[in-house]
């Protein structure tokens, strides 16, 4: 359904309710007559926020928890157990899970996601394709940017062959993951040439450890900025930068903030599997301080049920609230980053055109029910509406339509 203006919205920093303008996708001012009709939606005086984009999830493993069966909370026994999967759960069971990952997305206001889709030699690219169909099938609802990602490496055979082929069929983003592979070097290696022969940015599950002493930070910083990649690398987990001491931190956000690589941090994934350490650690990369430095920081998804996350619904605003309780965010301004990190920030990772409640942005909108800007970190309130270009695409009962 059209929208054509949401009344008794509040917006962020704004004075009071007010009306929002919609037309044909974008925001405009209450003094551009609609090209088309729409219909009124009534926000009863809640927040109006950018809608949210996950800039780090997996559909094609969601929801395997069951199949997975009995499985240890480590990275390896994770990769091990889902690995095991491939080839043996059939490709239509694959796919339904995925469709009700995107509607758990959807539903939590998730208008655009950067999804990871697996290469592997027991299902070659059925992945690939599964996950075109479901792109172009959901397309009014939720925007996917897909990466090939070699979730087992390329010590496997093919494996190399198949991730070019994946790219050469118009995955928009190369995926890896160097700790897999017995050399990591190689792993980079591989992938940064993917990148180059196709003009891709890329996209890293990266130094997921406890050890500090094992970041391969340093030397990934050193190869972006000498192939001129700045501003077309993102890394997901970097665990090891909760393990290091904040001397080495500062130096590590330092050589990101000056390579332009950005950092996505996945809570549900990094805490359970993560932190084994002695002593512990929180296992969540200080996102808050890497704002700090200048690098991007988004707060994503990753996993929905399975033996990398048992516990998650798709709710960004639910991990943002997990990583704020983790990073011990008790400034409100610091919270702010928290919500910038579902929403402004893995909009310029995955280079999405502004969007929000501002007039000349895309009209993508989450309502959310809170009516202060400090309640929404704090509270993961419940997704009231979903608005993607300018149609609503979810909504709770209790909104008022007209
Ligand atoms: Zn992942």
């Amino acid at each position: 359904m059209l929208i054509e203006q949401v009344v008794h919205a509040r917006v962020l920093g704004g004075a009071g309710p007010q009306s929002l303008h919609l037309d044909g996708g974008r925001m405009v001012d209450g003094s551009t007559r609609p090209s088309a009709g729409g219909a009124c939606l009534d926000a009863n005086g809640r927040l109006v926020l950018p809608a949210f984009v996950d800039a780090h999830v997996h559909l094609d493993k969601a929801f395997l928890l069951d199949a997975a069966g009995s499985c240890a909370p480590t990275l390896d026994a994770a990769i091990r157990g889902v690995g095991e999967l491939r080839g043996s759960v059939p490709l239509r069971d694959l796919a339904k899970n995925a469709e009700r990952a995107v509607d758990l997305l959807v539903r939590n206001g998730v208008t655009a996601a950067r999804v990871h889709v697996e290469i592997d030699p027991a299902v070659g690219l059925d992945l690939v394709n599964l996950h075109q169909e479901l792109a172009a099938r959901f397309v009014d609802r939720l925007e996917l940017q897909l990466v090939a990602f070699p979730q087992r490496g390329f010590d496997l055979p093919r494996m190399q062959e198949m991730t070019a082929q994946a790219m050469a069929e118009g995955m928009a983003v190369v995926g890896g993951a160097p700790y897999v592979d017995a050399d990591p070097r190689r792993h980079l290696e591989i992938v940064f040439a993917l990148a180059e022969k196709y003009g891709a940015p890329l996209d890293l599950h990266f130094d997921f450890s406890d050890d500090p002493h094992c970041s391969l930070i340093r030397l990934l910083a050193e190869r972006v900025c000498a192939l001129g990649m700045q501003g077309r690398v993102t890394i997901g987990h970097v665990t090891t930068l909760a393990a290091m001491p904040v001397i080495d931190q500062a130096h590590a956000f330092e050589l990101l903030a000056r390579a332009g690589i950005a950092l996505v941090v996945l809570p549900a994934t990094d805490l359970y599997l993560g932190g084994h350490g002695e002593p512990g650690t929180r296992s969540l990369a200080p996102l808050e301080r890497a704002r700090a430095a200048g690098v991007h920081a988004a707060i994503a998804n990753n996993n929905i049920l399975n033996p990398f996350a048992p516990f998650g619904n798709g709710n960004l605003l639910q991990a943002a609230w997990l990583a704020a309780i983790t990073r011990r965010a008790n400034d409100p301004n610091v919270r702010r980053l928290f919500l910038e990190a579902i929403t402004t920030e893995p909009a310029a990772i995955l280079g999405i055109r502004e969007h929000g409640p501002k007039v000349g942005a895309c009209a993508h909108l989450a309502i959310v029910d809170a009516v202060r800007a400090e309640e929404v970190v704090a509270m993961a309130p419940p997704v009231l509406a979903t608005i993607r270009s300018g149609r609503l695409v979810h909504s709770l009962s209790g909104l008022g339509l007209s």
